[in-house]
């Protein structure tokens, strides 16, 4: 036996017999997008996901009369959406929902929506006409804005005080679409590419568990498709990849299970190959991969849902800024500060009588780890602070929030493009590429919204790299 046969042999010993075609490791977009590709055009597929439940990163939980989201909330664009065109495919009606904002003080009174609304949409639009040289995303919108507000707004020029609170508020907004910890760990230099048409397009009452459905065959009591093996429950220990074509993959999981298949396609996130990939791939991972998982970068963003007994918000708006003024920032208790990055909040669609807070970065990392009631309370003192002006603010009936650093299997909310993109511009191309055996065909393939170099950071994107993966085998099985 060579080295290689022994390490190989170890690694699969105790395997059962049936070989699959794929075997997917992680159910959220990109795995069930791939599984249900190939399942349909008739490969033999087992789908191995950790969780008890499919979506990944999306979670649609029933809560009071209706449903919240405390994953993914909206079809970000609808041009070459493979989320939309399965909805619109299947006479789904999504929702477009229109971010009617308003700003509020932290003294209560309403900021001047107008101006924040231009100032807003300048430090947002400034993204795509970046400098010629890369540099941390914050520092450049800080100079545009302060430029733009020189020309335009000379009367407000001086009051540092507003200004100060303008780009503190503007970092929240950017840190929470990014899932960044501070806008300048962002960089100007991306290849984000937003989709054409309605950015806020939402499931509403379906809930974004149908997507998930609707691919798997299983909406409305559908059959599913009966060569797709589906376990739930299932962590994935170890990736045993073949060097010979002759030898299969071999899968094995935390509960002593192992199962075979001619290729494997792994969808889990990057924060879960940073965490585990030295474990996960035996033999390990070659180091340019290694290198790529470890550059990249994955943030958190969460939610917290408050249900009430009836809406006591303005009914004509659904997102509602929290502007801090600089010295009532300051003077919050150095305990409490985290309550100064909850930025805002939205209406979700799929309930009546919800409010979701935002929560981003280490910010969101130390909620998560509060106890219930801190949270809570605390988040009710906000809203009386910014909201509670001229109305009685009753006391919440129930409290969901997420947890997405804190999950094994998630480890982070989605990826951004951090200061080190311009000297790797193909990193996320790079971490898509498969591994291949001696014979060149590829038998470890990835997946999963951090491949996606223009989409990254979506379930579209996501769905994308599935459907990727997936035609990869298909179209070098279709040439045998
Ligand atoms: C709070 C929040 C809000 C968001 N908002 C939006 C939005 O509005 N619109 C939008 O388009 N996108 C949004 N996103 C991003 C979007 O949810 C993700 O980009 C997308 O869902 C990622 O899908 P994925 O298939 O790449 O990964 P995942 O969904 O993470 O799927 C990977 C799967 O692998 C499983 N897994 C992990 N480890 C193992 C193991 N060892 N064995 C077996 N299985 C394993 C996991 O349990 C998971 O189910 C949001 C995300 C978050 C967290």
């Amino acid at each position: 036996m060579t080295p290689w046969s022994v390490l190989l042999f170890l690694c699969v010993a105790g395997s059962h017999a049936m070989v699959y075609d794929t075997i997917v490791v992680g159910l959220g977009s990109a795995g069930t997008t791939a599984a249900s590709t190939l399942a349909q055009a008739g490969k033999k597929v087992l789908a191995l996901e950790a969780m008890d439940r499919v979506g990944g990163r999306v979670n649609t939980v029933p809560f009071g009369d209706g449903l919240v989201e405390l994953g993914a909330e909206w079809i970000h664009g609808t041009a070459n959406s493979r989320v939309y065109e399965t909805a619109i495919a299947n006479n789904i009606d999504v929702v477009n929902q229109t971010l009617n904002f308003q700003i509020l003080m932290s003294d209560g009174s309403p900021a001047d929506t107008k101006l924040l609304s231009e100032l807003m949409d300048f430090a947002t639009e400034v993204i795509d006409d970046p400098p010629p040289v890369p540099e941390p995303l914050g520092q450049y919108i800080t100079r545009r804005v302060k430029e733009r507000i020189n020309e335009k707004y000379p009367q407000i020029a001086n009051d540092t005080d507003f200004i100060e609170s303008f780009l503190f508020f503007m970092d929240l907004v950017i840190d929470n679409l990014e899932a960044s910890n501070s806008w300048n760990d962002l960089s100007t230099f991306s290849d984000y590419e937003e989709l054409k048409g309605h950015q806020y397009a939402s499931w509403h009452r379906y809930g974004y568990k149908t997507f998930f459905e609707l691919m798997l065959n299983t909406y409305n009591n559908g059959p599913g498709y009966p060569n797709l093996d589906i376990a739930l429950n299932k962590e994935v220990s170890r990736i045993t990849w073949p060097r010979q074509p002759a030898e299969d993959a071999v899968v094995s999981c935390s509960d002593g299970s192992v199962y075979r298949a001619r290729s494997v396609i792994v969808t889990v996130s990057l924060g879960v190959l940073k965490e585990r990939h030295a474990k996960l791939f035996c033999p390990e991972l070659p180091q340019e991969k290694a290198t790529l998982i470890d550059i990249l970068s994955i943030g958190v963003v969460d939610k917290i849902v408050l249900l009430f007994d009836k809406v006591w918000w303005p009914s004509n708006v659904s997102f509602i800024g929290f502007l801090w003024d600089r010295k009532a920032r300051i003077n919050i208790h150095p305990k409490d500060k985290w309550i100064t990055k909850i930025y805002g909040l939205t209406i979700p669609l799929a309930n009546d009588n919800a409010i979701t807070l935002w929560t981003s970065g280490n910010c969101a990392k130390l909620v998560e780890t509060l106890p219930e009631d801190v949270v809570k309370t605390k988040s009710m003192e906000i809203l009386r602070r910014f909201m509670g002006r001229n109305t009685n603010i009753p006391e919440p009936t129930a409290m969901l929030r997420s947890s997405w650093y804190k999950n094994p299997f998630t480890r982070g909310s989605y990826t951004y493009d951090n200061l080190l993109t311009p000297q790797y511009p193909n990193a996320r191309e790079d971490l898509g590429k498969p591994l291949l055996d001696s014979a060149g065909n590829p038998r470890v393939l990835f997946a999963g919204e951090a491949t996606n170099p223009q989409h990254y950071s979506t379930v579209h994107g996501a769905s994308e790299t599935g459907y990727r993966e997936a035609m990869r085998l298909l179209n070098i099985s279709s040439k045998i």
